[in-house]
């Protein structure tokens, strides 16, 4: 039998490093090499044992923002080659539940995704059915092409605010805020206003061509800063990026009247929030929320990528080996200079990107 490297979440809080056997490919399935997988901020939840769906799927490799080559071809796939980069579809929806035929497969009754409920890219090979598989193109190097499931989740997030050019959109967050402002933008958005604690990543994102930062260190009120930007109106639409009930409050607080409010950030189940319901009558004050990314959507942010529309090259900031995985996922909490961090398992040594 073939080995291959894995990082294995035995039980929360226990990473190992093993020799497990290389997956075996259906017909329907290929297998990809890694070339890098991203850490997502969904992977310390795993490691901590914050989702109990996910304890119930140990041990288990997780990662799930990978790309890499086709190494093997179900008999059934077809367009693909050996050697070919791809990105992988992580969403396994089932097709037949409620959601699933009313064509909202995101909300699928039993959904699973690859590397959170089943194996994924913490080691050198991961399979995965080769349906999901989306070519990458010569333009978008490896780098960009780890970053695209996190993009899908921003797209699709994007796609259901819907923001109108010429409107206002208030990002609260300067993790992936940054990508959320930037797709604001590209949608024509004015002003495209990010709040954020962070003074070097809201300078990268003024970089990136964000209208407004705005630091919560240095601002009081940050809702009365939003209403003078936007003349006293308050903003077409807010998005939250952080996941805490305060920050909701707030962005509810920042709307205009009619105004929209897309919920991104993952609360804590115990964390609630406040809002008064007269705002959803007499201001017509409106939430939608979106938690991934699907389909189509990795077809769209690599167009993006392929294009130069977005790059998320400035917020990758550094890049580890597999034996490394457990550190990276502590240091990414302690220290607010690391960005996004990826997973070589063909390296031998950390290469830094971000300035020190
Ligand atoms: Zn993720
Ligand atoms: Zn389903």
């Amino acid at each position: 039998m073939e080995m291959m490297r894995a990082q294995v979440l035995q039980e929360p809080m226990r990473f190992e490093l093993k020799e497990v056997p290389i997956p075996e490919i259906g017909d329907d399935e290929a297998l990809i090499k890694i070339k890098y997988c991203g850490i997502c901020g969904s992977d310390w939840g795993s490691y901590t044992g914050k989702y109990a769906d996910e304890v119930a799927c140990l041990p288990l490799i997780t990662g799930h923002e990978f790309c890499g080559t086709i190494e093997k071809l179900g008999k059934n796939s077809q367009g693909f080659k050996i050697g070919d980069r791809v990105a992988c579809d992580i969403c396994l929806p089932c097709g037949v539940c409620y959601q699933c035929r009313v064509g909202e497969p995101l909300l699928c009754s039993s959904f699973t995704q690859l590397g959170i409920h089943t194996d994924g890219g913490f080691a050198e090979y991961v399979k995965a059915p080769w349906k999901n598989l989306y070519l990458i193109p010569d333009e978008v190097n490896d780098e960009k092409a780890a970053f695209i499931e996190p993009l899908t989740a921003c797209l699709n997030a994007s796609k259901k605010m819907d923001c109108h050019i010429g409107r206002s959109v208030v990002v609260i967050g300067c993790g992936l805020g940054i990508i959320h402002a930037a797709l604001a933008r590209l949608r024509g958005a004015a002003p495209v206003i990010l709040i954020g604690d962070n003074a070097e990543r809201l300078e990268m994102a003024k970089q990136m061509g964000i209208d407004i930062t705005i630091n919560i260190k240095e601002v009081a009120d940050p809702i009365a800063e939003v209403f003078k930007i936007t003349n006293g109106v308050g903003a077409d639409y807010v998005l939250e990026a952080v996941g805490h009930s305060s920050t909701y409050e707030q962005a509810f607080k920042m709307l205009r009247k009619g105004g929209k409010l897309e919920a991104f950030g993952i609360c804590s189940d115990d964390d609630l929030m406040k809002i008064p319901p007269v705002q959803f009558v007499l201001e017509e004050k409106k939430i939608s929320g979106s938690c991934a990314g699907i389909g189509y959507d990795w077809g769209d942010v690599i167009t993006l990528l392929k294009h130069g529309r977005i790059d998320p090259t400035p917020m990758i900031s550094m890049i580890v080996p597999l034996e490394d995985l457990e550190d990276a996922l502590r240091e990414i909490r302690e220290n607010p200079k690391l960005i996004k961090v990826l997973v070589d398992p063909s390296a031998k040594t950390r290469t830094i990107l971000y300035k020190q």
